[in-house]
């Protein structure tokens, strides 16, 4: 949107001083949803913690654009000069994508380490038998080394998980200041999983100096619930109240026109983003607070404990050496038990413990280096190109992966032959065996071998023949080769198949690092929460008053990042199969799109035509303007079937579509 660089006149500075009201009068008048407004949307000045969201946000420009309107240039220079010097503004919203982008990377790596270990927990019931007296122990080993795999895997996997709930908590604080700081930030380290291993550990090992902590942590609520106390701590504004104070004193401008300025901070989400950057601070401290007391108790636990493998050395009796058949008298099992109990705790922090000091220092990396883009969501073709350079985490799963490698295919393939094995393999079969029934091969397993109503076997057969394993309804044509998965019922994106997953701030920030020539957004269930093919407003909605209307519109939730796209970008299409076209563009009016362009699919076609008829459109427009029209394009569907008709492959290399999963962020 292009603002007219008013400088207000003498008059208007005149009556501004003499009336601080006649100030907000005419700052107010310069705002308005309608095409003709100085500046579309909601006057800073009335922004509070309800009304926030219908803020444009996230840009250091939108503040500039306010106080420039409001107060001219010349002071809109001085003032922005002055604050993001102090503030470290445009810093704090580096940080903030950095942070975004981190978040998305630790969900994937998440998915990979759920993965590993679910795969791990089945060798592990699978090949229970191995310590069992009647096999002589002779394949001990083998179990061994699953249960270290798999308890490192699950305490990786727990910090992962911690990183990642808490960096999406940081992300996600309000924008208001005076709301509360959110409940899981006020209440870390308590409400990490890790910091429960360490409390647990302590509780185990605890003689020393430790002792009175950790009864004390006995206390502590080990994961994700909270205590009444913890409710009202208010957000972390230190760095917000600093800047503003300073301003208050040092800025020279009237004590009302410097209330517009913090009011514009507030609504333009500057705030936040300092918020965030304290957010952020204060949990890589305690990532390596909690990494740091892993470490210690996990080794504390490896010097005043036995290794379980030292006691079958050196407690079991051999009875033949032939077999490596062992036996054990019930005090060397007991030794065996008590040693394997403290081995699974060090095992859990000795997980986590490096992966919650790979957060912490990615973090800090992202503190340090705001103008650096860290994991940049890219087009490349490959997918785990985003992950920079000696990002260790994803390499430090994946070593559990040869634990799976060595053993996984022979319990298959014993699986496979189930009724033509006998002894100890026979007795490994039934221990997979239960009430779900698969619903392809008629067997039936117990639940931690069927993921929907496909059993592992029926799975693997699927995919290496390319299907689908979850739905039999979904065609050939869903299953992305390349990730050996389906599109549409899991959590799989690939960029050689072009379809990307993401929310609408991933899909924003495609648009902004693209410079998409032309965006297209589906409506229902993506732009707003309508349920499919109903209308966003009521039915008289075309006799309301504008209140009314507003009102209408507001009861319908609205993706906050979609409509800024509607609003920011020039070439911004809905496509949608609802056939209330009327009412969707009078309800993205309401909502601040000036002038909405909503293109209606007809049932049983697809959407790729009136893509295509848009954007051809739109090239000859910008050749007669003699812009640039090279740019790809985005298409946002939530439905993953409008991305992989044909005819919408066919434009590949021109659209690129996303999977809106609200999900993925
Ligand atoms: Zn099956
Ligand atoms: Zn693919
Ligand atoms: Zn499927």
């Amino acid at each position: 949107m292009r603002v007219s660089a008013r400088v207000p006149g003498a008059a208007a500075a005149a009556a501004d001083a003499a009336s601080p009201e006649s100030f907000r009068r005419r700052v107010r008048a310069m705002y308005a949803l309608t095409p003709d407004a100085t500046i579309q949307g909601l006057c800073p000045l009335d922004v509070n913690a309800r009304n926030i969201d219908s803020y444009e946000q996230g840009r250091w420009e939108l503040v500039r654009r306010d106080v420039a309107a409001a107060l001219g240039d010349a002071v809109a220079r001085r003032a922005c000069a002055f604050l993001d010097d102090v503030g470290a503004i445009q810093d704090a919203f580096g940080i903030r994508t950095n942070a975004v982008n981190f978040k998305k990377v630790l969900l994937r790596a998440l998915y990979e380490t759920e993965a590993l270990e679910l795969r791990l927990r089945r060798l592990l019931t699978y090949y229970r038998g191995d310590m069992h007296k009647d096999g002589g122990y002779r394949d001990a080993a083998r179990f061994r080394e699953t249960c270290a795999a798999h308890g490192r895997c699950r305490g990786a996997m727990k910090a992962i998980c911690d990183a990642r709930v808490f960096l999406k908590q940081i992300c996600c604080v309000p924008r208001h200041p005076e709301c509360y700081r959110p409940k899981r930030l006020a209440t870390m380290p308590r409400t990490m999983i890790t910091r429960g291993f360490v409390v647990r550990a302590r509780a185990k090992t605890g003689r020393d100096a430790d002792a009175d902590r950790a009864a004390r942590d006995e206390d502590d609520v080990v994961g994700y619930a909270f205590t009444p106390r913890d409710e009202t701590q208010p957000s972390l504004t230190n760095d917000f109240d600093r800047l503003v104070t300073r301003a208050r004193e040092e800025l020279r401008v009237r004590t009302h026109e410097m209330d517009f300025i913090v009011a514009s901070l507030v609504a333009r989400g500057v705030a936040k983003a300092l918020v965030v950057r304290e957010e952020l601070r204060a949990f890589s401290k305690t990532c390596g607070d909690v990494a740091r007391d892993a470490e210690k108790l996990a080794s504390r636990v490896r010097r005043d404990h036995d290794d379980p493998d030292i006691v079958m050395r050196e407690r079991f009796t051999v009875v033949d050496e032939e077999t490596g058949e062992l036996h054990a008298s019930s005090e060397a099992l007991e030794a065996f038990r008590v040693a394997a109990e403290m081995d699974s705790v060090a095992l859990a922090l000795e997980g986590s413990a490096p992966a919650l000091a790979e957060t912490k220092r990615w973090i800090d990396e992202a503190l340090a280096n705001p103008r650096t883009r860290l994991f940049a969501a890219g087009d490349d073709a490959h997918t785990t190109s985003f992950v920079p350079d000696g990002f260790a985490l994803v390499k430090m799963v994946s070593e559990y992966a040869e634990t799976i490698e060595r053993y996984e295919p022979g319990a298959l393939a014993e699986l496979a032959r189930a009724g033509r094995v006998d002894g100890a393999a026979a007795a490994r079969v039934t221990r997979a065996e239960g009430t779900k029934r698969c619903g392809r091969c008629d067997r039936s397993y117990s639940k931690l071998w069927i993921v929907g109503s496909t059993c592992v076997l029926c799975e693997q057969a699927a995919r290496d023949a390319g299907r689908c394993p979850i739905s039999p309804a979904c065609p050939p044509g869903f299953f992305c080769p390349h990730a050996r998965a389906c599109l549409r019922c899991e959590r799989a994106a690939c960029d050689a198949c072009g379809v990307s997953r993401g929310d609408a701030e991933d899909v924003a920030q495609l648009v902004e690092t693209t410079n998409a020539f032309c965006v297209f957004l589906d409506f229902d269930r993506t732009i707003c929460a309508t349920k499919a093919g109903a209308s966003p407003l009521p039915k008289n909605f075309r006799d309301l008053t504008p209140e009314a209307l507003a009102a209408a519109a507001r009861r319908r939730a609205v993706d906050k990042d979609f409509v800024s796209l509607l609003r920011s970008h020039g070439r911004a299409y809905v496509v949608t199969r609802n056939s209330n076209v009327d009412a969707i563009e009078t309800y993205l009016r309401a909502h601040g799109v000036a002038r909405p362009k909503v293109r209606r699919v007809m049932p049983g076609e697809s959407k790729g035509p009136t893509i295509r008829r848009a954007l051809d459109g739109e090239v000859d427009a910008a050749a007669r303007r003699g812009e640039d029209a090279r740019a790809p394009s985005v298409f946002v569907d939530d439905d993953v079937r409008e991305l992989l008709r044909d005819d919408v492959r066919e434009m590949r290399e021109r659209v690129k579509c996303v999977l809106f999963s609200r999900a993925a962020s």
